[in-house]
């Protein structure tokens, strides 16, 4: 069988990729996979260091001239995703995955791949080893146990990793950087409110903000859509100032949701 990644480029990245694909790496047995990356820093005359979660850490100076650099780590999880095809013989504990080249794709032998997120320490380890590249003191960040609770990155301890700026290298498109992610967090605000009578014979007013073009929380917060809650509390403050009262206030209907609809209540202040 001809060799998958003869001549794929970058050399490097795609030599430690077929290294690391020897490894057995599924999700909580990252012990050789860690022990390797430890050992490749080792080799390469870089400072390394695990934590007891076997979260490993190699730091790499500036070369010539960019010594004043801000500091970058770049973070990917040493753990795969293992799963194969029903008629394959594989185990995952002890057998190397086994590289198919199609063309230009790049394929397992009856098993997942594990270029998510292999392809992150692959790129690592080279860059780790190349002595040619310009660039910044860096850091590289291997977690373990991505794939089935994050055990890694959550138990990260604060100071193992120096830099201010880390890149992740575990996306979907190639060529694609993200700046930000949508997350989404549930706060229940309860407060006492004082409440009195309103004034007889008067009218309440309803105002009532809709017709707006709402959108996903995460998605469409960028585009300066109006949120009817913030609308309507902006008019009810400023009625306030002149002596409004509020009787009711409603708004929203999704947590992810923009807000395209709220109305309140209001009536005049008491005598
Ligand atoms: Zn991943």
């Amino acid at each position: 069988m001809s060799n998958p990644i003869e001549g794929l480029k970058p050399e490097g990245v795609w030599k430690y990729f077929a290294e690391i694909s020897k490894i057995p790496r599924g999700s909580k047995n990252e012990k050789q996979i860690a022990a390797y990356v430890m050992r490749k820093a080792k080799e390469f005359g870089l400072e390394a260091k695990q934590d007891k979660f076997m979260t490993v850490l190699v730091r790499k100076p500036a070369s010539p001239g960019y010594e004043n650099r801000p500091m970058i780590c770049l973070q990917g999880h040493l753990d795969m995703v293992c799963e194969k095809n029903k008629d394959k013989v594989h185990d995952f504990e002890k057998d190397p995955i086994e590289l198919v080249r199609n063309g230009n794709i790049m394929m397992a032998n009856g098993t997942t791949l594990g270029a998510d997120n292999g392809i992150a320490v692959a790129t690592n380890l080279a860059i780790m080893e190349d002595k040619s590249l310009a660039h910044g003191p860096l850091e590289f960040l291997f977690t373990i146990d991505e794939e089935t609770g994050l055990t890694g990155a959550s138990n990260l301890k604060a100071g193992f990793v120096q830099s201010k700026t880390l890149m992740n290298l575990d996306s979907e498109e190639e060529g694609e950087l993200y700046v930000g992610c949508s997350g989404g967090r549930n706060t229940t605000g309860t407060w006492k409110v004082a409440f009195e009578n309103a004034p007889g014979k008067t009218t309440c007013t309803v105002i009532r903000v809709k017709g707006l073009k709402g959108g996903h929380s995460g998605l469409e917060i960028d585009k300066g859509r109006g949120n009817s809650i913030k609308i309507l509390n902006r008019v009810l403050l400023a009625l306030s100032d002149l002596g409004g009262r509020l009787a009711n206030i409603e708004g929203g209907n999704k947590s992810n949701a923009i807000p395209r609809e709220a109305e309140a209540l209001v009536s005049p202040q008491p005598n």
